[in-house]
């Protein structure tokens, strides 16, 4: 009866427009590890180690090996927009590292309880060796904090996600549906970051250990579990300016039933851009059983300022300044190999 009653104009409280820009970012549980794991890349971690317990409501927990954080900056990387990763609107066109707004670690602390313990690589000449520091935040609030020994690197836990925003908490499906996100998540990152050891522990158990060589193929093989090298055809194109794509594209051997096995990075990033999908899918039309999508693995590199990367919360989607060039040539590329590889009786399944 009061729907369309107009109420006077207010300002919401700071406490309320935090808690919903967080839900912007934070969607669900693998939001939060999509987030730390782009941290822990952004430190130059070698090694990346995640954690998941009750579907990542009761807890999950990032460990890297990157940088570290100085002890005098651990409380303020809570606050909103406090980023080391940018200076000015400028840096946004030539950036070179996966985070930039500095919003990720002050959502996360809105809506659970984050402990952040880190120590920070020492550098060269100074000799004072700092132990490692943590603080614990609470809905935004430090609760408590300590030092501990530890190598360089950082290790987030995030303990009672959306404890404060039962709205959200309606949407996490069931543990097995949350942890299914995060190690497709994972799989994605593992594939992109080649030369980065990943180790995922779901309830106490190890469920996927892959990477650390640098060797694309190596990591698929260990995710996939099949004899990907023959499978596979590598590809890289360039127009010589201003874009280069390299990657793998898999027979159509590899067809499959779902598209998760379609991969594009832009510069590095994991995205999902509708009009760069559809390229890809027009390159294997006709090719393969309708519905079926081959493994397919693409690095897109352009130029920072030919990207957008700031149209997005998640930042999965992005904007190519010459996006119709690169739409036709990934077409190109994914069609050539696919008509030069032999046809093949059956497809095969993956696990
Ligand atoms: P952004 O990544 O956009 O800068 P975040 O909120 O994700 O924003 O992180 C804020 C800052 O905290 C980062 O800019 C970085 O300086 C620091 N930080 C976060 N996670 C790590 C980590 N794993 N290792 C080192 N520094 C980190
Ligand atoms: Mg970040």
């Amino acid at each position: 009866s009061t729907h369309n009653e107009r109420r006077p104009l207010v300002t919401l409280s700071q406490d309320v427009a935090e808690r919903i820009a967080a839900g912007e970012v934070i969607e669900r549980p693998v939001s939060v590890i999509k987030e730390l794991i782009e941290n822990a890349l952004d430190a130059g971690a070698h090694e990346i180690r995640v954690e998941m317990r009750g579907g990542g409501l009761r807890l999950m927990r990032v460990t890297d090996d990157g940088c570290g954080i100085p002890a005098d900056e651990l409380e303020r990387v809570y606050q909103r927009h406090t980023t080391s990763k940018i200076r000015s609107v400028d840096d946004l066109y030539q950036l070179h590292t996966l985070g930039f707004r500095g919003e990720a670690l002050a959502s996360i602390a809105t809506i659970a309880e984050v402990t952040l313990l880190s120590r920070a690589i020492e550098t060269e000449g100074e000799g004072v060796e700092e132990p490692a520091q943590w603080v614990m935040v609470r809905g935004g609030e430090v609760v408590q904090r300590g030092r501990r020994a530890r190598p360089h690197g950082t290790t987030i836990t995030v303990r009672d996600l959306f404890y404060n925003v039962p709205a959200r908490l309606n949407f996490v499906r069931q543990s097995r549906t949350e942890n299914g996100h995060v190690v497709q998540l994972i799989r994605r990152y593992a594939v992109g970051y080649p030369a980065v050891r990943f180790n995922l522990t779901i309830d106490e158990h190890t469920v996927l250990q892959a990477g650390g060589s640098g060797d694309l193929a190596v990591v698929l093989a260990e995710l996939y579990h099949l004899p990907l090298q023959e499978m596979l055809h590598e590809v890289r194109v360039s127009d010589g300016e201003h874009y280069i794509v390299h990657g793998y594209v898999g027979n159509r051997v590899l067809a499959q039933g779902n598209r998760q096995y379609v991969t594009l990075f832009v510069n590095g990033r994991p995205v999902q851009v509708r009009s760069l999908q559809d390229a890809l899918e027009q390159g294997y039309r006709g090719l393969l059983t309708r519905g079926k999508h081959p493994l397919l693995v693409l690095f897109l590199e352009v130029p920072p300022d030919e990207v957008d990367v700031n149209v997005h919360p998640a930042k999965i989607e992005v904007r190519l300044v010459r996006e119709n060039e690169i739409m036709a040539s990934l077409t190109q590329i994914v069609r050539s190999v696919l008509e030069r590889s032999p046809a093949s009786p059956e497809e095969v399944a993956f696990p």
